[in-house]
């Protein structure tokens, strides 16, 4: 199910305030009456929307709709959707928030569409090289895996190292013995493979053999489109207990080299979750690194009063752009404050509330109504 919702600024935050009226105010608000009234003339049918549980994203980027056909983006939208409804059943049935966005992150990871698991970039050598997080926000427990090769879902692989390891981090062959050991399912590297991934990246061996910089640098340069080397999946959630948590999944950046590990892994960087705050990342990871990105906007918020969608903006529409780095995040608060903020074209994204009402986009002129 979508939410439709009436293009006025009044009417998600008319319609959650009736849920909060005083015994004995009118059943509504002038303000809601103006704004039901508004919409049923344009003729818009308006959802009532709770504040989201879960919210996902699948990577950020110059995406553009005549770049995209009508058929890739509906299976994108299809498969986002499906991310937020299985999470959502996790929440709904009782489930923590570290389960739902391990189930959000699974289908995303699934999917060839994203870089994550299935449909995750090429490294330098033709390989794939994945990297995750998760943290709790509870007890701040976390785990994370870099540069795995075999493990079929980073993102289980991270959990495992947060609940059955006494570690935080754990990378490349150690962390495939590790999960090998956990009896997590492996694959073969070539598992990962997709068309598509195989044609960017041997797009991206032409241009750098013909400007000889790297990943980091041809992207920098504007040499190579960041929307063909971003695609990070993940997602924040709250649970019926009132915790937050968040997790990351990622193939990296097309060409990587040198044992390279983006922000994906990396706990502060691509995800960060406290008791009140959760943020997963995604875009040109070294950039996200630089500012400890995640944890700074929730030390925005814990420490200097910002509500979510301020520090998300002060730190992503004014550090990181200032910094030259690009993509997004999204951001879950306990008192259900959230928001998805990018400095790309695009990003897909999605959330959904307690009730199961949902919105997935993916242009940057789409409704955002946190
Ligand atoms: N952040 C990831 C990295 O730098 C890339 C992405 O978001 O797709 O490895």
């Amino acid at each position: 199910m979508s939410i439709s919702h009436a293009d006025t600024a009044c009417t998600r935050d008319s319609l959650s305030r009736l849920d909060r009226r005083a015994p004995g105010k009118p059943f509504l608000s002038r303000t809601a009456r103006c704004c039901l009234l508004l919409a049923t003339l344009l003729g818009l049918s308006v959802v009532k929307a709770g504040p989201p549980v879960l919210l996902i994203h699948g990577g950020a980027g110059t995406l553009v709709r005549d770049q995209m056909s009508a058929e890739t983006e509906a299976e994108i939208r299809r498969t986002l959707g499906l991310a937020l409804r299985e999470g959502q059943q996790v929440l709904a049935s009782g489930g923590s928030a570290e389960a739902a966005v391990i189930t959000s992150i699974r289908v995303l990871e699934e999917s060839a569409h994203f870089n994550a698991g299935k449909g995750a970039v090429y490294d330098a050598d033709g390989g794939h090289q994945l990297d995750a997080s998760l943290m709790r926000g509870r007890d701040r427990a976390a785990g994370a895996v870099a540069g795995v090769r075999t493990i079929r879902s980073p993102i289980l692989a991270a959990q495992a190292v947060m609940n059955a390891s006494p570690h935080v981090l754990l990378s490349g062959e150690g962390a495939d013995r590790f999960a090998r050991e956990k009896k997590l399912e492996q694959v073969d590297n070539h598992w990962f493979d997709t068309p598509l991934r195989l044609q960017q990246f041997q797009e991206w061996k032409e241009k750098s053999a013909a400007t000889s910089a790297d990943t980091t640098e041809a992207v920098r340069r504007g040499l190579l489109p960041a929307d063909r080397l971003y695609g990070t999946v993940g997602a924040v959630a709250l649970d019926q207990s009132g915790n937050l948590a968040a997790g990351t999944s990622t193939g990296g950046m097309t060409g990587k080299r040198w044992g390279r590990i983006g922000d994906s892994p990396i706990v502060g960087a691509g995800t960060w979750a406290d008791s009140d705050c959760a943020v997963s990342s995604t875009g040109h990871g070294e950039y996200f690194i630089r500012l400890g990105l995640a944890q700074r906007i929730c030390n925005r918020v814990a420490f200097q009063g910002l509500s979510i969608a301020a520090a998300a903006d002060q730190v992503i529409g004014t550090e990181l752009t200032e910094l030259g780095g690009t993509g997004g995040v999204i951001v879950l608060g306990r008192d259900g404050g959230f928001a998805q903020r990018f400095n790309t074209a695009g990003m897909y994204r999605g959330w959904i509330d307690a009730e199961g009402n949902l919105e997935v986009a993916i242009y940057a002129d789409e409704h955002d109504p946190d």
